[in-house]
């Protein structure tokens, strides 16, 4: 049999079987079974195909015709600019994942020397693109799929990157390995009832483990954003690819956990399917939430307990121990601001009254530094009650065998606290 009249007995039956690019996916599957180019198949088709690779390309249309996706069966699937070996145990990677690359290139243009952690890396098609487009990045993949670690290995050898990356089997919850300046994740977040609306190619072929987002779609993007919240830098980039509808609730998550919104970027149908967001300094966002700027700068300019030292990731991964923290407020209370405000209220009425009214603003003006300086007090009594109640609650339950879980949902209630408490 010639090559065309293999390629039409083929498109017939993938046709019946309601495979949508049935003439295009018996040309892809003929060139990979003989092992020529698409193009010189269909510029030399009436060269005469072989009985073995003819019964290898019979094994491959039947299995596309119950919906097995092509690239599983040629086991690669291009992505940005590369060739990536792909299997069934890896999700294929998708073009509209490919806004993630494109947006890391345009955060980081000119900066070298990026460590970044890919969350769930899979095949690794995320994190090698990246790697060969920046050459002074590392990065750090990490996935709970042993065979994905294998995938990604394979690609990475292939495209000459295994130097600049380092691979974890590990969940996300269980990762306490560095800081980093950016933390990309295209997780699963599909909602649970709605896989069974997923194509048919998707649902039965494609792995569960990569899609499954929980019963409300987010369980994995929510625990990927309360960790990242700590492995990340102040001032350090966490790019998200999203579902969708996701934006409002993925947005509420990431300003819960000290993050602020970037920008939503649309993938090529013009659906929200990447979400940037910064890594903003928790003690920020408590102490100074709902505050204006000029009141913060003055804050700080007038506090000699600020160490400017540059550690700021200290404020991040734990604020109750944060020294900074504890010792900036105390400062202020050897004030007795409500005496103070009382105080230079009467003698700006003085001044006022004895017609000096440049003294008389100079006293109102302290009046009102002193009822900032009672505004701060009792916000620092509110947060301060928050951590004390829940660290005596973590130091009951410290001796259960989820301690960690506890912690972290411990601090999600604190934060939950303070954040009434500011409102
Ligand atoms: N965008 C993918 C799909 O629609 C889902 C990938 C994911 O859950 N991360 O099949």
């Amino acid at each position: 049999m010639n090559l065309e009249l293999v390629i039409n007995r083929a498109y017939q039956k993938l046709k019946k079987n309601n495979i949508k690019s049935a003439m295009l996916d018996s040309e892809i599957l003929l060139s990979e079974a003989v092992n020529k180019s698409r193009e010189s198949i269909i510029l030399n088709n009436n060269i005469l195909v072989g009985e073995k690779e003819y019964q290898f390309f019979q094994k491959l249309v039947d299995q596309r015709a119950k919906g097995k996706p092509i690239a599983y069966l040629i086991k690669k699937k291009f992505f940005w600019k590369d060739e990536f070996f792909i299997d069934e145990k890896v999700l294929i990677p998708r073009p509209d994942t490919e806004i993630i690359i494109e947006q890391i290139l345009k955060i980081y243009n000119y900066k070298n020397n990026i460590n970044f952690l890919d969350i769930g890396f899979g095949s690794g098609c995320i994190l090698l693109s990246v790697l060969k487009e920046r050459k002074d990045f590392k990065a750090t993949g990490i996935d709970i799929s042993n065979h994905a670690l294998k995938v990604c290995k394979i690609n990475a050898n292939k495209l000459g990157l295994e130097n600049r990356v380092r691979l974890f089997k590990s969940d996300i919850d269980k990762f306490f390995n560095g800081k980093y300046d950016l933390i990309i994740s295209n997780p699963p977040y599909i909602k649970n009832i709605n896989l069974k609306y997923l194509e048919n190619d998707v649902k039965n072929f494609e792995p569960k483990s990569a899609l499954d987002g929980g019963l409300d779609g987010i369980s994995e993007i929510r625990k990927i954003v309360v960790k990242s919240s700590e492995l990340i830098k102040n001032g350090g980039k966490l790019v998200l690819e999203i579902a969708y509808n996701q934006k409002e609730e993925v947005k509420k998550l990431l300003k819960k956990n000290s993050f602020y919104i970037n920008s939503v970027v649309k993938d090529l149908a013009n659906n929200d399917r990447c979400i940037i967001s910064t890594k903003i300094a928790k003690w920020n966002m408590v102490t100074f939430r709902n505050n204006n700027n000029n009141r913060r700068n003055n804050f700080r300019r007038n506090d000699r307990n600020f160490k400017s030292n540059g550690d700021r990731t200290k404020y991040g991964s734990n604020f109750s121990n944060n020294e900074n923290f504890q010792r900036k407020i105390p400062g202020r209370n050897n004030h007795n601001a409500a005496k103070l405000i009382e105080k230079y209220n009467n003698l700006a009425r003085e001044a006022l009254s004895g017609g000096d009214k440049i003294l008389s603003e100079n006293y109102f003006q302290h009046a009102d530094h002193f009822t900032r300086v009672q505004n701060e007090q009792e916000n620092f009594k509110k947060t301060r009650f928050a951590l004390d109640n829940t660290e005596s609650k973590n130091s009951e339950t410290d001796k259960s065998e989820d301690e960690k879980v506890k912690k972290e949902e411990s601090k999600e209630k604190v934060e939950a606290k303070v954040a009434l408490a500011n409102n």
